[in-house]
């Protein structure tokens, strides 16, 4: 069997978003569960819209999944250069081979003619559609305007009877009719190749076997058979991923303030967690199991498990998944998640590191992404703590005064501190008091902590420190 090879082809037109991650990582499952290769090639034929740097973020955004590149720009393989602007010369020979089988032609069109046919059609209310008109021109009237200087571009000839179909591995059967397709554009007239061109040509010379990616592509892939079938070549299989979308149905955008994968990094997700979560936007295992290793996921994903129907990104449960990669962490790498955060935001320098550490242990089960803890233990660092309106009248309960009061006067008794001695108190108030439950617990934690819920109490009250506590008893 030949060898499966598949590839992810961002364009470096900004930044990885979540859906082009996702198409990364089914790109590679699909390789990995068959052994196979997974390419990266940057799309870099519309210079117009180059961002800088956004090639050096695709390496460390993969780099951070985990997500290794077998062949691409970085580490060549035998099938380079695997930058579409180092191919030019490619493109530009096989566009040519193409006019000389008589499948592509020449066109001269001036961008005014062009505005002038897209008016037309905007006022009969039809979809602008070339019209063919440099078809027929002979050899002899190309090499002619060629020899004048004129400038062209090259398109494809596309047949005006019958269909084109494929089998879409997660669509099925897709059907278009040849007359809607417009003779559309290979080689610009600056030499470049167009995406529709050059996706082609790579896909072949690069031998890809499946192409997966987004299901914006769909409709236009007869167009890319009939290149394929222009050169006689044989065409991948196509897996085409459903849309990501947000609760509502609209797409997720960058603009409209979605998250892209490094928000969610610098905010403390674990990119183990975030590939996690996206592997389960559009595909699902056969079990009811929700968290996969890399690994797991390579072992388990089977192309026949995706969803034709929109993926809908839903923030809680990639904090549900991400919660699930913060309690497995070690002691060390939780410290290293969340300590650039805390750091940030609050003065460490007098603070003893033994003390931070059991602070953010506390909160490993209590936080969802790293930056989290940052509010979470505002009150170990606030003077002074304000109570909403639920602690008070939580507090204006009869009662509440006498267990305070019993609880002061046992820390002030208190001669070592320690968590034990802490919880002895507590049981010692609710003898004193004869309280217990919510009863026992709740002033004294909205007393010390200023909120309602929160990690182990003894343990709370410990790192708040006897000084602080007294300070808020009084
Ligand atoms: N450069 C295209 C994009 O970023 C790639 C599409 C494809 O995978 O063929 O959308």
């Amino acid at each position: 069997m030949e060898k499966v090879r598949t590839r992810f082809a961002p364009s470096p037109t900004g930044f990885m978003h979540i859906g082009n991650l996702r198409s990364a990582l089914f790109e590679y499952l699909v390789a990995k569960h068959n052994n196979g290769d997974f390419i990266l090639r940057i799309e870099d034929t519309d210079q117009s819209r180059y961002v800088e740097g956004a090639v050096e973020f695709i390496y460390d955004t993969l780099n951070l999944c985990n997500i290794k590149i077998d062949e691409g720009p970085n580490n060549p393989g035998e099938f380079g250069p695997y930058t579409q602007s180092e191919r030019l010369d490619l493109y530009k020979k096989y566009a040519l081979e193409l006019v000389e089988k008589g499948e592509a032609y020449y066109c001269f069109c001036t961008e005014e003619r062009l505005n002038r046919l897209r008016e037309e059609a905007d006022i009969r209310k039809v979809a602008f559609m070339y019209d063919g008109h440099c078809k027929k021109l002979t050899k002899e009237e190309v090499a002619e305007k060629i020899k004048n200087g004129e400038k062209y571009v090259i398109r494809q000839k596309m047949p005006k009877e019958g269909s084109t179909s494929y089998d879409d591995i997660v669509y099925g059967n897709i059907t278009v009719e040849n007359n809607l397709l417009e003779d559309q554009i290979l080689l610009k007239s600056d030499g470049y190749p167009t995406y529709n061109f050059a996706n082609v040509i790579d896909d072949h010379l690069m031998n890809i076997t499946h192409v997966v990616r987004g299901n914006e592509y769909l409709s236009s892939t007869p167009k890319y058979l009939l290149l394929y079938k222009a050169f006689g070549w044989k065409s991948p299989e196509y897996i085409h991923l459903p849309h990501i979308v947000k609760e509502g149905g609209k797409k997720i955008s960058k603009r409209d303030g979605d998250s892209t994968f490094m928000d969610l990094y610098n905010d403390g997700y674990l990119p183990e967690a975030i590939i996690n979560y996206l592997a389960l936007l559009g595909w699902s295992p056969e079990d009811n199991n929700e968290i996969f290793t890399l690994d797991e996921l390579i072992e388990k994903f089977d192309v026949k498990r995706i969803n034709n129907s929109p993926a809908v990104y839903d923030v809680m449960k990639l904090r549900w998944v991400n919660a699930h990669y913060i309690k497995n962490l070690s002691d060390d790498d939780l410290y290293k998640l969340t300590i650039p955060h805390l750091e940030k935001e609050y003065d460490l320098s007098k603070v003893d590191d033994n003390w931070l550490k059991s602070l953010i242990n506390l909160y490993r089960n209590h936080i969802s992404y790293g930056k989290q803890i940052v509010e979470e233990v505002k009150l170990f660092f606030d003077l002074d703590i304000n109570l909403d309106q639920e602690c008070i009248d939580f507090l204006n309960q009869e009662g509440v005064d006498n267990t305070l009061k019993v609880f002061k006067e046992e820390i002030l008794a208190l001669e070592e501190w320690n968590v034990d001695n802490i919880r002895e108190v507590i049981n010692k108030v609710k003898d004193r008091a004869s309280v217990k439950g919510k009863m026992l617990f709740m002033p004294i934690r909205i007393k010390v902590s200023g909120i309602m819920h929160g990690p182990e109490l003894p343990d709370t009250i410990y790192l708040l420190g006897k000084e602080k506590v007294l300070n808020r008893l009084k």
